[in-house]
């Protein structure tokens, strides 16, 4: 496995699924009792901006740098913002929070995060990142193995996030909609979000057809291109399938995602909210 998240952290993507994230966070911390997170895919939670690796490819240069100095955005992309600050105490924009960190400082004393990261560098800087935090347990093993092993959660409540590095492109799609029809069966009623790169677009129809079947009361997918999907060769857009989404996740998310087309986007930049599938309908 060669993927390193490092060159790509911050980038129009992660801001995307962490905003995402943070939406969905914030759903569950709307009840009091605790709920469950999983990050099957977590990373090494923080990333150095100003590192080699980010520094080579510059990717958050379009993504996190463009967003960071700005006022008067929606409220949603405000609070995550306040993410990425709480990650930078000096001002300047130097690290960027991984899922599992903002998960971790969005829940609450009661609420657990299971990360899981397979690559053994990663998975001790995840650890040594959570070290002192009892609330978060890393697991240095297969994301899609911890699926079948910690779901259902005993909160009964909560969160899966799927975020694979797609190196085997449609094998992986296909492993993760077999590991989310095995969840489901186990836990039907947890969220699940899944991040899915967009090269060209087209290319995604038998897996939106794969994903219209999986037994969930309701699936909606989230998407932000920052360029036509014309060029097979480039991330141009990335996506979030959110299964049995929270009560109006489509409604917060509506007022975002053009502002994000417009800030992070070039020319003819989309984003769009549909429903794969909907309750009672
Ligand atoms: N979720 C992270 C975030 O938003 O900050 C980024 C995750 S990155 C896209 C994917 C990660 O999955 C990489 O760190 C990679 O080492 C790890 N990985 C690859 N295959 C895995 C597997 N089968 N199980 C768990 N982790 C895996």
């Amino acid at each position: 496995m060669n993927y390193r998240h490092a060159f790509h952290a911050g980038n129009h993507a992660d801001v995307l699924k962490h905003i995402v994230l943070l939406a969905l966070l914030e759903a569950l911390k709307r009840k009091d009792t605790p709920f469950f997170v999983l990050d099957t895919h977590a990373g090494r939670g923080q990333y150095l901006l100003q590192g080699e690796e980010a520094g080579k490819t510059g990717e958050a240069q379009g993504g996190i740098f463009r967003l960071f100095v700005l006022h008067g955005l929606p409220a949603l992309v405000q609070r995550y913002l306040k993410r990425v600050q709480a990650d930078n105490p000096v001002g300047a924009l130097v690290n960027y929070p991984g899922s599992p960190l903002i998960a971790a400082q969005a829940m609450r004393e009661q609420d657990r995060l299971a990360a899981c990261e397979l690559q053994a560098e990663e998975a001790r800087a995840l650890a040594a990142l959570f070290r002192q935090d009892e609330r978060v347990g890393v697991h240095q093993r297969d994301g899609y193995g911890a699926m079948k092993a910690l779901l259902p959660p005993k909160e009964k409540r909560g969160l899966v996030l799927i975020d694979p590095p797609f190196e085997a492109q449609e094998a992986e799609f296909d492993a993760v909609l077999a590991a989310l029809k095995e969840a489901l069966a186990r836990w039907p009623t947890g969220i699940y979000a899944l991040w899915y790169p967009i090269k060209q677009r087209r290319t995604l129809n038998p897996f939106f057809r794969k994903a219209a079947h999986l037994p969930c009361k309701s699936s909606l997918f989230i998407e932000l291109l920052v360029r036509p999907d014309e060029s097979p060769l480039r991330l141009n857009g990335s996506g979030l399938l959110v299964l049995n989404p929270p009560y109006q996740l489509d409604e917060e998310l509506a007022p975002v995602l053009p502002v994000l087309a417009r800030l992070l986007g070039e020319d003819r930049a989309s984003a769009r909210l549909e429903w794969l599938k909907r309750e009672n309908g």
